[in-house]
């Protein structure tokens, strides 16, 4: 069904805690923790709870908890007090998404360049 967490998905053991992760915060629909390979010196992934594919879905199908995984980028950026920081959405494999359950790069503490590589 829609949403149902997925027995080979890596973000939905995180969300089941049957895989470690640095947690920063949790709320009833999303958990933010630390990425494993941070590409900049504050690199936390927010993702929702419930499984789907990418944001784009997520946002299809539950434009509520997509807007609190957005809002929550904003407060896990306040709390790691980045003045200035990066949200993104990898979408597909060759715009470089790897884990395919919905999440949002926060990415900060360091200088950022346009257009992204
Ligand atoms: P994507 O490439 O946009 O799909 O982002 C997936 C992110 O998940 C990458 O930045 C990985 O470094 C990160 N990642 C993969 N496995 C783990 C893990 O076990 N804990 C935290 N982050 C992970």
């Amino acid at each position: 069904m829609a949403g149902e967490p997925q027995d080979d998905c890596l973000f939905c053991k995180i969300v089941a805690g049957h895989i470690p992760a640095t947690v920063v915060r949790e709320t009833d629909t999303t958990v933010a923790f630390r990425d494993i390979n941070p590409q900049a010196p504050t690199h936390i992934l927010v993702i929702p709870k419930v499984h789907y594919r990418d944001a784009a879905t997520l946002a299809a199908a539950e434009p509520a908890i997509t807007a609190d995984m957005l809002r929550e980028t904003g407060v896990v950026a306040g709390e790691e007090q980045l003045e200035s920081y990066r949200v993104v959405f990898n979408t597909g494999s060759g715009a470089g998404q790897t884990v395919f359950h919905a999440h949002a790069h926060l990415l900060g503490g360091r200088g950022m360049h346009w257009p992204p590589g």
